[in-house]
Formats: structure tokens, sequence, C-alpha cells
């Protein structure tokens, strides 16, 4: 599918939009979402220019998922987590809203989970989250 470079990640990645970063390398950015689903949920993107799972090269695939490991023992560590839904959304159909391909780690039960990209989240909390995560990195 045809990459928008307009996109809101896209935006985020050339820093023209503020984001609450966790953890950023040469090849993947962590930032916290804004409309998180339980506290401290967090984003995982590859900064090559993919927009579903399937657009992805392996060698970034691979990385990646390396990386959401990392910041899933980050968010185990600093939130005490006792359990982390790992989810990714490829395409339109499955629910995807932002056309850049990310990992979503949830801190939660896919039943006790928020609703998608359903509420803004509290600012403050967010941002103290973020940093228990870093610290915990
Ligand atoms: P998707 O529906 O594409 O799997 O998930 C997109 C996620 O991005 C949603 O969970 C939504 O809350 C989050 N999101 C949407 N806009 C922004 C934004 O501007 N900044 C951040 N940090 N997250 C966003």
């Amino acid at each position: 599918m045809a990459y928008d470079d307009q996109n809101i990640f896209a935006k985020i990645l050339r820093n023209e939009i503020p984001a609450i970063k966790v953890y950023e390398d040469e090849r993947v950015l962590a930032f916290m979402d804004i409309m998180p689903q339980a506290e401290g949920h967090t984003l995982v993107i590859p900064k090559a220019q993919a927009v579903t799972l399937l657009d992805l090269n392996a060698e970034d695939a691979a990385y990646t998922i390396q990386v959401v490991q990392k910041v899933a023992r980050a968010i185990e560590k600093a939130l005490d987590a006792k359990g982390i839904v790992l989810m990714q959304l490829s395409g339109e159909a499955a629910g995807q809203t932002v056309p850049h391909v990310h990992f979503h780690l949830v801190p939660s039960s896919i039943q006790a989970m928020r609703n998608h990209a359903a509420e803004m989240g509290d600012m403050e909390k967010i941002k103290a989250n973020a940093e228990k995560i870093k610290a915990a990195l």
C-alpha cells in the first residue's frame, strides 16, 4: 500500500508534532499512546516507511519486535504489569487508524482494556507513566 508521509506518526518521527517518547534509536521509536486503552499504553514503531506489517521488510520487522520485547520488559517492571496485550492492526479493515505500522503494548487484559482510540488520556498521568518506563529501560 502507498505510504502517506503526512500521517501523524510520520510527523512524530520528523518531530513536527510532539510525542511523549520513551525509547529511540536509529531504526525504532517508542512513545505513549495519547488515547490509552490502559495506564502505560505504549506504541513501538519502526522508522521505515511501511503502512502495515505486511509492508515492512523482514529486517525491520525482526528488529522492531526486539524493541517491543525490551519495552514490554520495562513496562512490566515500571508498572508492575501482571500481563501485557501486544496488538498490531494491519489495514483499515482490521481497525487500523494510523497508516504507519505500529505495535501496541497495553498493560492490561483483553477483557479489561478500554475501547480503541476512543478517549484522550490524562496527559499528566501519561507523562508520569512514561518517566517510570524510561527509568526501567
Ligand atoms: P491503530 O488504530 O492505527 O492501530 O492505532 C493508532 C493509535 O494511535 C491509537 O491507539 C490512537 O490512540 C493513537 N494515536 C492517534 N493519534 C495519536 C497522536 O497524535 N499521538 C499519539 N501519541 N498517539 C496517537
